[in-house]
């Protein structure tokens, strides 16, 4: 029975021995959980902040994967306290920004260059060589993950101050860029006896296009160089030729001449008159009338004449040919003026030998006046 009783005692004993085992073991196994649960917590907003920064890189790099002691004790410190180990990106002395790739500064440099590169319209494949100037150090440190920031927005920080001051951060490139240019049309005069002297017929020409290939070194804010280093004829251009009269009208009696003040009476034609000899025509007008240029030429003369002419014009042309214009109240030109025939050169009056405003005008041909008469175009009105 005492045996029985004994059993039964050591039983209970070992009953509430386990108890309390049991009530120890499950505290410490909530503590566990506890543990492992903020462990995780801490693990998890740290490998999310991380990760996304690293997707928006393209990176690979996770040091929270990988595995040497150092990281695993890291690892343990970003899950305890929601901070990280990376680097303080430092341009000369200045904290610019936070980073946690350990390659990071070829990263930065490559994400500093790329959006120079995009700003300058430049393709990353037309680049020959470049250099990136600045002094960029990284030094290590704990800070909290949000401060993490990608290479891009590093280099975005970076591109800001480069673009202020290219003597804390300059940025030179040389690259290779294709034009393509425009080639008017060059003109070639050729002479033609088809046609009277001062007629003249056009061919248009049509554009050509070339390729120019050049080589382009740039800073941040200016040319450096600019040099052409290919040339080639996508299209070739096509001449414009002006074809010119080499005829003279006069020899093959051909009405040549504008009329020189565009209309008006003859009052007087060309030949004997009285006891002397009148070397051109008068046209009947007002005083202030245009004097109009009978053909194209230059003015080798304009001024008071005394002989008679009043104030004169004397207009070369080609072939020895010249017309003059007296009597003039004004002139509008000058000596070695070139001018279109049509063009407006004086204007009628009544100056030297002259009883009343008219225009006297001559056609000489080698320096002899002939009869102008059949050689205008518009017939003076009364003249046959
Ligand atoms: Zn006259």
């Amino acid at each position: 029975m005492d045996c029985l009783t004994k059993r039964i005692g050591d039983f209970m004993n070992i009953n509430e021995d386990y108890k309390s085992h049991i009530k120890l073991a499950k505290l410490i196994a909530l503590s566990l959980v506890m543990i492992i649960i903020t462990l995780n917590y801490n693990s998890v907003k740290a490998n999310a902040a991380v990760n996304e920064k690293l997707n928006i890189n393209n990176t690979n790099i996770s040091f929270l994967e990988n595995k040497t002691d150092e990281n695993i004790l890291d690892n343990l410190l970003v899950a305890l306290t929601g901070k990280v180990f990376g680097y303080e990106v430092i341009l000369n002395d200045d904290l610019i920004g936070y980073t946690f790739i350990e390659d990071s500064l070829d990263n930065i440099e490559e994400s500093l260059l790329n959006i120079y590169l995009r700003e300058k319209g430049i393709k990353r494949e037309d680049v020959l060589s470049y250099k990136v100037d600045m002094k960029l150090d990284l030094k290590k440190n704990r800070f909290d993950v949000e401060l993490l920031q990608t290479s891009d927005e590093v280099a975005k920080a970076l591109y800001d101050i480069a673009k202020k001051d290219k003597d804390e951060i300059n940025i030179t490139v040389k690259y290779i860029k294709e034009e393509k240019i425009e080639i008017k049309p060059s003109t070639v005069i050729i002479q033609s006896d088809n046609l009277y002297l001062g007629e003249s017929k056009v061919e248009e020409g049509t554009k050509g296009l070339s390729k120019v290939t050049k080589e382009i070194t740039i800073d941040i804010d200016e040319e450096i160089e600019n040099k052409v280093i290919n040339k080639s004829i996508l299209i070739k251009e096509v001449s414009k030729i002006i074809y010119k009269g080499t005829k003279n009208p006069y020899e093959y009696g051909v009405a040549f001449l504008n009329h020189p003040t565009g209309g008006g009476y003859m009052t007087s034609g060309y030949g004997e008159r009285w006891n002397s000899f009148h070397k051109g025509i008068d046209i009947a007008g007002d005083t202030g009338d245009d004097v109009i240029a009978a053909m194209d030429g230059e003015v080798i003369y304009s001024e008071y004449n005394d002989g008679g002419y009043g104030n004169l014009i004397i207009v070369k042309h080609e072939d020895d040919m010249e017309t003059y214009y007296g009597h003039l109240n004004e002139s509008y030109v000058k000596v070695g003026d070139k001018i279109k025939k049509g063009d407006i050169i004086g204007a009628v009056g009544n100056t030297g030998f002259s009883t009343g405003p008219h225009l006297h005008f001559e056609l000489r041909i080698d320096d002899e006046p002939v009869d102008p008469t059949d050689y205008i175009v518009k017939k003076v009105n009364g003249a046959a």
